[in-house]
């Protein structure tokens, strides 16, 4: 039968755009749908803006740490309207820039919410579109809790649309986007609280970046508090009261959840096929992304095994090589994956955290240190960068390397290199350091401080 493309994409986001675009490149005749923004979450609402923002954020600090190296400006001064402005015209011009990647390399873009009525057809705004295969990449959404006056809330979507900068803010939650927000409100004048409802934020970091970031955050003023959650969120004009578990009661002017995603599939037309969910309501796959419909894939944040552009962007192109260049076709390896957490000073993290090696088996050697950044030893800035190695003590191999200081997302990039190639500690102590430098410090860590 002929179709009237071999394959449909369901949302331009990181990984559907990937996918797209080489499967075209490849030769197959695409189409991809996309009901609101062109290059999706990460481009939108996600890793662009954000980092922008802390950008915006840190020259708070650099206005400070300038005077100590004898520049004097006055006073300075912020203005949000200005920044925001100019973040929505860079991301116009990436969405353009999206548009022209698609349509030059052959695909058929289609505007609109697509929404699946069988196997092998797709609607698109009233019209129907028959389809080989059909990929679901339509990502996540923010999930907030269940609280009464939830609806005075926002999630980051709307906190990068703001019209004017809060002056008190509460961030709700302790994963990557809370402690980025916290650090972008606190970066730009906004009284800030982070509430968190366990002992210690970023589970799944390792435990000292934990605690190191906790205290770099509580000396710079923002208000961290951890065991504590709301129970519920009342108006007054414009003010809000948020009634905490513990009975206290915190004034702010903007709440913002950022307590998970959830996967996109409203009204998706998953109930017109055989597509299975997991546990967690994220679309389930095999190895090749392939769904229980043999006519329908998914990947990326719908997923939700890696929420991460570049992972997103791996799996698309493992899609569209398996599918139309085979003999190009790589299994996307998820070890050793490298990140970082934009928070202020940044994470970057490559490999197992100690207790996840312990765990493992690993009978293991760590290497720590803990020091001022030279940029700011002129200063009276007391932030303090933290690095950790984690180290087979039997086999050598470096299994974890964890920083928390500026550029971390930098200096971690190499490192992944490093830990994908299975470098030994040997091998990091034989690299000649690049001086002066903070990530210098990686190759210069001699003495083992614990087992
Ligand atoms: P998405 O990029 O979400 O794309 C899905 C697209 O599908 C969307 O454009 C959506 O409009 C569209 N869509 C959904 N349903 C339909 C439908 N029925 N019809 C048509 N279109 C539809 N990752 C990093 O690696 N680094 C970062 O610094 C980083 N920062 C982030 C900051 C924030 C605030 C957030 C929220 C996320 C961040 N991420 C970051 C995560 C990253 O954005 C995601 O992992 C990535 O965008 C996932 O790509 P995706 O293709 O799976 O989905
Ligand atoms: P995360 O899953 O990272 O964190 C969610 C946080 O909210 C956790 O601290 C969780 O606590 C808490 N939480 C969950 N449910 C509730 C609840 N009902 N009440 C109170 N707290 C709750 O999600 P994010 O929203 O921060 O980000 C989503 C994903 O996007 C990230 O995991 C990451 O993959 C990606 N991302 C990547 C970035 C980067 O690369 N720099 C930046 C931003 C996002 P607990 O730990 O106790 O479950």
């Amino acid at each position: 039968m002929a179709y009237d493309f071999d394959l449909f994409v369901i949302g331009a986001g990181s990984g559907g755009v990937r996918a797209a675009r080489f499967a075209a490149g490849f030769g197959a005749k695409v189409a991809v749908a996309e009901s609101r923004y062109l290059g999706g979450t990460c481009v939108n609402v996600g890793c662009v803006p954000k980092k922008l923002l802390v950008y915006g954020a840190h020259f708070h600090e650099d206005f400070a740490t300038s005077t100590s190296f004898g520049w004097h400006m006055g006073t300075p001064t912020f203005d949000w309207p200005t920044l925001i402005a100019n973040k929505n015209k860079e991301i116009e011009r990436l969405n353009g820039i999206y548009f022209n990647l698609l349509s030059k390399s052959g695909v058929k873009v289609l505007d609109g919410h697509a929404r699946i009525l069988d196997p092998h057809t797709v609607d698109v705004a009233g019209t129907a579109y028959s389809c080989e295969r059909i990929l679901i990449a339509t990502g996540g959404w923010p999930a907030i809790p269940d609280v009464p006056g939830k609806e005075h809330a926002i999630s980051s979507n709307e906190a990068f649309f703001l019209e004017t900068l809060p002056k008190r803010v509460i961030v709700v939650g302790g994963g990557y986007i809370a402690v980025e927000f916290a650090g972008i409100f606190h970066g730009l004048g906004a009284h800030t609280t982070q509430l968190y409802r366990g002992d210690l934020f970023l589970r799944g970091f390792d435990d000292s970046v934990r605690s190191h970031l906790a205290e770099e955050l509580s000396k710079k003023g923002i208000d961290l508090r951890f065991n504590a959650d709301i129970a519920r969120i009342d108006k007054c004009g414009d003010v809000l009261f948020a009634t905490l578990k513990d009975g206290q009661v915190l004034e702010a002017d903007c709440i913002l959840y950022a307590t998970g995603r959830r996967p996109m599939l409203d009204n998706l037309g998953l109930e017109n096929t055989a597509v299975a969910l997991d546990e967690k309501g994220f679309v389930k796959v095999d190895d090749l992304f392939q769904t229980a419909e043999p006519s329908i894939l998914a990947l990326g944040d719908v997923i939700g095994r890696v929420q991460l552009t570049p992972v997103a962007l791996a799996e698309g192109m493992a899609v569209a090589r398996r599918l139309y260049q085979p003999d190009q076709y790589r299994p996307v390896d998820y070890d050793n994956i490298p990140t970082a957490v934009f928070s202020q000073p940044s994470i970057g993290t490559v490999g197992l955290t100690e207790a996840q090696a312990r765990k493992a088996g690993h009978e293991v050697k760590l290497f720590e240190s803990r020091f001022r950044p030279m940029k700011l030893t002129l200063s009276d800035n007391p932030e303090r960068i933290y690095m950790k190695l984690i180290v087979d003590a039997n086999t050598d191999k470096v299994l974890g390397c964890h920083m928390v200081g500026p550029e971390a997302g930098e200096i971690i990039q190499g490192l992944g290199i490093a830990l994908k190639a299975g470098a030994t500690k040997a091998m990091f102590d034989d690299t000649i350091g690049v001086h002066p430098t903070s990530a210098e410090e990686f190759v210069t860590m001699r003495t083992a401080v614990g087992q």
